[in-house]
């Protein structure tokens, strides 16, 4: 079951130019910046209210976020992400109800979530994760 919306995933070119922006203009406090090898990406996240901000900086030209800042080069809005209480069983929903998923399995990504992603051919356009706590295993 889906218990809330996690983080929304905002692709930037770089970590170190964005980072300023959120927290000198916004006043937010980066939490926590981690490297995600198995995404070649580098996140920063930050904390609004319930909601993160998770910013991608990609490592690898064939990091999925370095295509994403191909097609829109000042970067944007890349993922929503839902939390939720069992990531196998959400999978097997989405997939009963027809959608593509581009994980079959959930896999290790940033913080030590489990996560996987729906396809965003069959989502409306809104690349989505599902996501759930190591906690709550
Ligand atoms: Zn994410």
């Amino acid at each position: 079951m889906i218990k809330k919306i996690d983080h929304l995933g905002i692709a930037v070119r770089s970590l170190d130019e964005a980072v300023p922006y959120y927290e000198k203009a916004l006043g937010l406090k980066c939490e926590h910046r981690e490297e995600v090898p198995s995404q070649k990406v580098r996140t920063a996240f930050f904390a609004v209210g319930e909601v993160h901000l998770e910013l991608l900086e990609p490592t690898h030209p064939e990091s999925p976020i370095a295509k994403f800042l191909e097609k829109n080069p000042s970067g944007g809005i890349h993922h929503i992400a839902f939390c939720s209480d069992n990531v196998e069983t959400q999978l097997k929903q989405a997939a009963g109800a027809g959608v593509r998923l581009i994980n079959e399995k959930p896999f290790e990504g940033a913080a030590g979530k489990l996560v996987a992603f729906l396809h965003p051919k069959s989502t409306f356009g809104v690349l989505t994760e599902i996501c759930m706590s190591k906690e709550s295993v």
